[in-house]
C-alpha cells in the first residue's frame, strides 16, 4: 500500500513538474519573441519594410539586413499586415529594367542596383564583411551584375571603394583582388588588395590551394579566364610570351593553354 501511495504520489509530482517546466518554456518562448517584436520596432517602421518587400527582397533578405532572426522578421511583417499590400508592387523592381534606365540616361541607377541588391546581404562584422548568399565554384560571394554578367563579390567591393566601376555596375580592375584575411566570403575593401596575377598565384599556393601535381595548364585557368586570355591576345595585341610574363608562365604553357580552348 505504501508503495502504490508513494509511486502515485511520485506520479503526480511528476505531471505537476512536467506542467511546471512547460509553462517555464513557453513564458521564456513569448518573451523572446516579445522582446524581439520590441526590438524590431526600436530599429525599423512598417513603412521601411513594406518598402524593403516593394523592392522584392525576401523575409530572411530583410532578416539578414537588420540583424534578426527570419521568424521575428515573418511574425512583425504579419502583425503589421505588411505583405498585404506588396503584390501588384512587385514586378516593377526586377534587375531587367536596370539597364533599360541606364540607357535611358537616369542616374544613380548603380548606387540602387547596389542598395537593393548587394548590399542587404553583407552580414557586417567588426572584422569580416560576409556575403550571404550565392557563392561561385571556387567558393567565393558572386552575384548577377546588371547586365546579368556574373561578378565575385570581393571585386565589386573593392571597385565601388576605389571608384572603379563603369556605368552598368562593372568593376575595371584589371589585376586581382586578393584577400589579407583568409576569408574567401569577406568583401569588407579593408581587407582587400590589388595585385598581379602572379601575387594571386602565389597567394593560393602560399595558402595551400594549389596542388603541386595540377598541370601547368590548369594552373593557368586559375589565374585567368578563357575571355581575359583572349582580350589580352586578340585586343591589347600581347604576344604569348608576354602574356606568359605577365601571369608568370612560360610561353609554352600559354600556347598550350590556348591551344585547348581553342583561342
Ligand atoms: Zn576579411
Amino acid at each position: 500500500m505504501d508503495t502504490n501511495i508513494g509511486t502515485k504520489l511520485s506520479k503526480g509530482m511528476e505531471l505537476q513538474f512536467k506542467n511546471l517546466a512547460w509553462n517555464l518554456l513557453l513564458r521564456v518562448c513569448m518573451k523572446y519573441s516579445n522582446s524581439n517584436n520590441k526590438q524590431i520596432h526600436q530599429v525599423t517602421t512598417t513603412d521601411e519594410v513594406l518598402k524593403l518587400r516593394q523592392q522584392g527582397l525576401s523575409h530572411k533578405q530583410i532578416a539578414i539586413k537588420l540583424g534578426f532572426n527570419r521568424c521575428t522578421v515573418s511574425t512583425f511583417i504579419r502583425k503589421n499586415n505588411i505583405d498585404k499590400d506588396i503584390q501588384w508592387c512587385k514586378p516593377e523592381a526586377n534587375t531587367t529594367s536596370f539597364k533599360a534606365r541606364i540607357d535611358n540616361g537616369e542616374q544613380g541607377i548603380v548606387e540602387e542596383w547596389l542598395t537593393t541588391k548587394v548590399y542587404p546581404f553583407i552580414k557586417k562584422t567588426k572584422e569580416c564583411w560576409e556575403w550571404s548568399e550565392k557563392t561561385n565554384t571556387k567558393g567565393y560571394g558572386h552575384v548577377n551584375g546588371i547586365l546579368n554578367n556574373p561578378i565575385t563579390l570581393h571585386k565589386l567591393m573593392y571597385a565601388v571603394n576605389t571608384n572603379k566601376l563603369n556605368k552598368y555596375g562593372i568593376p575595371c580592375i584589371s589585376g586581382f583582388v586578393l584577400h589579407k584575411c583568409d576569408n574567401k566570403l569577406c568583401c569588407n575593401p579593408a581587407h582587400l588588395y590589388e595585385g598581379t596575377a602572379k601575387d594571386n598565384f602565389e597567394d593560393m599556393r602560399e595558402r595551400g590551394q594549389l596542388s603541386s601535381v595540377m598541370s601547368n595548364q590548369k594552373l593557368v585557368s586559375d589565374v585567368i579566364t578563357i575571355d581575359e586570355m583572349k582580350r589580352l591576345y586578340y585586343e591589347e595585341k600581347l604576344t604569348q610570351t608576354e602574356i606568359g610574363n605577365k601571369l608568370g608562365f612560360k610561353q609554352v604553357t600559354v600556347s598550350a593553354f590556348m591551344k585547348k580552348y581553342n583561342i
